[in-house]
């Protein structure tokens, strides 16, 4: 039972592109109350394993929602994880039954999909968004239910650049191991020493750049790759050229690296949670209403630069409660949001879903 278990969070680790969803529930954790919290998640496997992990000390009720396995962010994104899928999680598990308190906590990041006003108008439940990480769900709760500004903002830290890290390399390396094993029956130049290359090119392409590049502070992702995959492919001339004088190794390790590098190139910043997708915007002013990358098609909305019309803003706050970027700050004498860092921008579209001033856009 451990074993699969493991064997399903690893899954869901290295192949989450394709989702792996557990079944929607209600989970009871500690001995809730009447009064617990209710806290909401998607169904994403990992997810609903790292949710329970942060949580195992509470009382609280926990609602995993249908969708479609796919995480939070992305499901919210691409209409995975939406109103509906709160609205049928409650429904289906009679949560209202259990508790006295109509107040759902949902986390920040659903709320690109997630309308509050439907969800309140339908069931009565007022809907709040907790914060961007899991971890700080304990902190939140013991502050009543109050982010601290650290609680709002999504990082992008050496833990989280590694596991993105592993996820890209792991779709390549099983891509290349293949290749080879069974390559290596007809074609004898396939052999362990080409692997041993291939895997270090793998690991110092994708590794290095997420570590590294994001931290760069250029505004284009490609000139990022640009500038380190001339790096690497000059010290992998000087490796195979001077060090170990092998023309063979050397082409081939060269395509490889160029290979990889064009992939990463074409939407580096898109892989990071801190950067808009430059594919993303490149296809929407194009026209297009989806986007391919490797294995994965994601559906767009608009991109461009985020407006606000400060004579319909009512006040509401909403904008700075959801955005995970800090670009809104509050004027506390004319009591309206302004914008503070529109350049940090990642054109999620929570603020404009959010904003009951209805004064918010992208374009
Ligand atoms: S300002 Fe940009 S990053 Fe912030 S919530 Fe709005 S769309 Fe997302
Ligand atoms: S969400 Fe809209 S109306 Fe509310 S403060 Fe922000 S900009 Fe103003």
């Amino acid at each position: 039972m451990v074993i699969t278990k493991r064997l399903q969070l690893m899954g869901a680790y290295f192949f989450r592109w394709i989702g792996f969803p557990v079944e929607p529930q209600l989970i009871e954790i500690g001995k809730p109350t009447t009064n617990s919290p209710v806290l909401l998640t998607c169904n994403f496997s990992l997810t609903v394993h790292r949710v329970l992990k942060n949580l195992k000390n509470l009382d609280c009720y926990l609602l995993v929602a249908p969708s479609n396995g796919i995480n939070v962010w992305c499901g919210a994104c691409g209409d995975d994880f939406n109103t509906n899928s709160v609205l049928s999680i409650l429904k289906t598990t009679n949560i209202g039954d259990k508790v006295t308190h109509r107040t759902l906590i949902l986390p920040q990041l659903s709320a690109p999909g997630i309308n509050p006003k439907e969800i309140k108008l339908k069931t009565g439940w007022n809907v709040k968004f907790g914060p961007v990480y899991a971890k700080d769900i304990p902190s939140y709760i013991e502050n009543n239910f109050k982010k601290t500004e650290a609680e709002r903002e999504v990082r992008f830290p050496l833990s989280h650049r590694i596991e993105m890290g592993n996820l890209y390399f792991f779709m390549l390396f099983l891509l290349i191991t293949l290749i080879y094993w069974i390559g290596a029956i007809f074609m004898p130049f396939l052999n362990l020493i080409l692997y041993i290359h291939s895997t270090l090119i793998l690991v110092i392409t994708i590794h290095g750049s997420m570590i590294i590049l994001p931290s760069i502070n250029i505004q284009k992702g490609y000139i990022k790759i640009i500038l380190y995959g001339s790096i690497i492919l000059t010290l992998i001339a000087i490796y195979n050229l001077i060090l170990k004088p092998n023309i063979f190794y050397f082409t081939w390790d060269i395509i490889l690296a160029s290979l990889i590098l064009l992939i990463m190139g074409e939407d580096f910043h898109g892989l990071t949670p801190i950067y808009k997708s430059e594919l993303g915007e490149r296809s929407w002013k194009k026209g297009k209403k989806t986007m391919k990358f490797l294995f994965s098609e994601y559906k767009l909305s608009a991109y461009g630069d985020i407006r606000i019309k400060e004579d319909d803003c009512i006040g509401c706050k909403f904008c700075i409660e959801v955005c995970p970027r800090f670009v809104f700050k509050f004027d506390t004498n004319e009591k309206k949001a302004k914008l503070l860092y529109p350049n940090k921008c990642i054109n999620c579209h929570a603020c404009i879903n959010q904003c009951l001033g209805k004064c918010l856009s992208i374009h």
